[in-house]
């Protein structure tokens, strides 16, 4: 019997001074502990024993760091515990206690060697080391054989036993057992004391908290609690024989922790991968509720993705028409405004108005559009055809491809050569298969070399009709009919101011007209209104992509919070064995930023395929995607992930450890 427990002068490992727990306040609230005063020192083995809600685990919890008193002082081996914040308890759990609880408290996702080596990730011991110190440690319970194991795979002996090398991994220097024997059978609960007295006799202090008096029996000094009061102190049934046998081999000493120095270089990218792998195992076993949380972000991410196309598809249309009649330009159409729709009706626009502008002093050159119905001659056929006048830059411009000779050029517009380029229809209607390149075809009466033959472009026209193209300036010398002009492009000769010349040129047809029936362009203009309605267009594009992204991100933390709600046992179990806020907080954070990583990229998948069927950059609806907007995109996604995330993570990480532990 050892009956004296002589208080060492310094600092003792354990020093209770007046310690309460009140759970609750106001008029609910239930103290559980009142004013303990207790002193455990190094190498002891204590046994603390009272009936069911005498407060045994509640003491215990706040021994283990695992919660704290609500009042009074908790000094472990000097350093007073209410100094220290959330992550220096951690990191005295994870550098000084081991936890034994009842009901083993093992990660049922892991293996056995997972389950111990768990400890060792959150103290930055590198991969090799921790892995050679779990194998030994498990083999030295017995358990070598059963490393890759889940815990449910093994009986509660074995659990109980992983969980013990668990508590060894770091050190293990106080190791607190919370009714350790509780849930064994009478011989596995034998070899678990018989183990804890061989560590006992190793150096480590013990703890064990339990109803039962045989079990106590076992520790040097008992300890008695009754309503939340130290009742009796005093020796055990503890005799050197209970001690372990020499011959018992040794367990592994302790490793190198931090506070040793020893942390591997790349401890903290360890944690992160650690946090990175729990993340992905917990979006892969809720595939389904997963994928579902996913689709607010692909929907929101393929639209945000979709509307930044068609926002680029309407600034290149846009850009295209500016190129088109150049920067320093001015066109006229019939027509009292854009889309007068007796425009087609009003011919007064004429080719003597081209000739006139022509003339001007600040005009460079004029370029019409004209067109007229003329009958086409190939030897004994005749057909009738829309004639096309038109500038070198046409076919460019209104992407229309030539898929066989060429283009006429400007030197051939600038001689008024009598070419022609036929459309697809014309020459299968005229030389069915043959090639009608360098054949001559008798347009009106004008004889016109074909120099090639064009494609068909969206905006062409109508389907049943021919058509041909021939350079302006030929049509306007060399034919007789009456063709009216679609429009006239004006380029202003060099440094003229392009007010000026719109009034000048205004007056000029207005007086050869006598009324305003056209209207006239600029480009400046143009491009005046083109980007204020783009600069529209884009403030009503990112209002919608933000409210599907947020959409999409309250999913995401709605799922996050119910994922930190099943976890929260883990989260505790995490906790007690030295896992940091952050390591908690970066597991969440992660998850979340994974989904809606996924989720960005099979949006940004998503919006490729649509914005497929709308590249023709002369329909209507023009999308362009470029890299810059997926990468947007995909940031969005990420930046959805990172808001929605945190604050799903953030709860997580300040779960109370002893609160998470009984949550189930
Ligand atoms: P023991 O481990 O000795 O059986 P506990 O320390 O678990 O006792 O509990 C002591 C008392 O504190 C019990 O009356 C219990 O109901 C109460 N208690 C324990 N934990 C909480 C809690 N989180 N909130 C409120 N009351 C609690
Ligand atoms: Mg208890």
């Amino acid at each position: 019997m050892n009956t004296s427990h002589p208080l060492n002068p310094g600092t003792a490992l354990i020093e209770l001074e007046r310690v309460s727990r009140t759970y609750g306040s106001g008029d609910t609230a239930l103290t559980v502990l009142h004013d303990i005063d207790l002193r455990i020192e190094r190498g002891d083995m204590v046994a603390i024993v009272g009936a069911s809600g005498s407060g045994k685990s509640t003491l215990m919890n706040i021994l283990g760091c695992l919660d704290t008193p609500s009042a009074g002082t908790y000094r472990m081996a000097g350093i007073a515990t209410d100094t220290l914040d959330p992550d220096g308890l951690a990191r005295l759990r994870r550098e000084h206690l081991g936890f034994v609880f009842q009901r083993y408290q093992l990660l049922n996702d892991l293996s056995a060697l997972a389950n111990v080596e768990t400890p060792a990730v959150y103290a930055g011991i590198d991969p090799a080391r921790r892995y050679r110190r779990a194998m030994h440690l498990l083999e030295r319970l017995g358990l070598g054989d059963r490393a890759s194991h889940r815990p449910t795979e093994l009986s509660g002996g074995q659990q109980q036993r992983v969980s013990v090398a668990r508590a060894l991994m770091n050190g293990g220097q106080i190791l607190l057992a919370d009714e350790p024997t509780g849930a064994l059978d009478s011989q596995s609960g034998k070899a678990l004391m018989t183990l804890l007295h061989e560590l006992h006799a190793q150096g480590h202090t013990i703890i064990i908290v339990t109803h039962d008096m045989e079990v106590a029996q076992h520790a040097r000094r008992i300890i008695e609690l009754r309503d939340g009061r130290v009742v009796s102190d005093r020796g055990g049934d503890w005799t050197s024989a209970d001690a372990p046998t020499a011959t018992s081999p040794s367990l592994p000493s302790l490793p190198a922790t931090e506070s040793q120095g020893l942390r591997h270089p790349s401890a903290a990218l360890d944690r992160l991968l650690e946090a990175f792998r729990l993340a992905m195992r917990s979006a892969a076993t809720h595939r389904l509720r997963s994928f579902l949380t996913m689709l607010g972000i692909i929907v929101g991410i393929a639209s945000v993705a979709c509307m930044v196309a068609r926002g680029e598809g309407s600034r290149q249309t846009i850009m295209n028409h500016i190129r088109q009649f150049g920067t320093d330009t001015i066109s006229l159409f019939p027509g009292r405004m854009a889309g007068d729709l007796h425009a087609g009706a009003i011919h007064t626009l004429s080719l003597a108005d081209v000739r006139a502008l022509q003339a001007q002093p600040y005009v460079d050159s004029v370029t019409p559009e004209v067109t007229n119905n003329e009958t086409l001659r190939v030897a004994d056929k005749a057909v009738t055809a829309t004639v096309h006048g038109t500038g070198a830059d046409y076919f460019r411009v209104h992407g229309i491809p030539i898929i066989a000779g060429r283009a006429f050029d400007a030197s051939l517009v600038e001689s008024a050569s009598p070419v022609t380029v036929i459309d697809q229809k014309t020459q299968q209607t005229l030389f069915g298969a043959d090639s009608p390149i360098g054949k001559v075809i008798l347009v009106g009466n004008l004889p016109c070399h074909v120099i090639g033959v064009s494609g068909t472009n969206a905006m062409a026209f109508s389907p049943g009709s021919l058509g041909l193209y021939m350079p302006y300036s030929s049509v306007m010398s060399r034919m007789t009919g009456a063709y009216n002009l679609q429009s006239v492009t004006i380029r202003l000769a060099d440094g003229v101011p392009s007010n000026a010349a719109l009034a000048g040129i205004s007056a000029l047809i207005k007086r050869r007209h006598g009324t305003a029936d056209f209207t006239t362009f600029s480009s400046d203009t143009f491009l005046k209104i083109a980007t204020a309605s783009n600069e529209s267009f884009r403030i009503f594009i990112s209002s919608i992509a933000l409210i599907s992204l947020i959409v999409g991100g309250i999913g995401v933390m709605n799922i996050m919070l119910v994922s930190v709600t099943e976890r929260t046992h883990e989260i505790g179990i995490r906790m007690a064995v030295g896992a940091r806020r952050s390591d908690i907080r970066n597991q969440f954070l992660i998850e979340a930023i994974w989904l809606c990583a996924i989720g960005g990229l099979i949006g940004v998948v998503l919006a490729i395929a649509i914005v497929r069927l709308f590249s023709n950059p002369h329909s209507h609806f023009y999308m362009v995607l470029s890299m810059n907007s997926i990468g947007v995109a995909f940031a969005s996604a990420v930046w959805v992930g990172v808001v929605f995330g945190y604050f799903p993570a953030r709860q997580a990480a300040r779960l109370s450890p002893a609160e998470a532990l009984i949550r189930e």
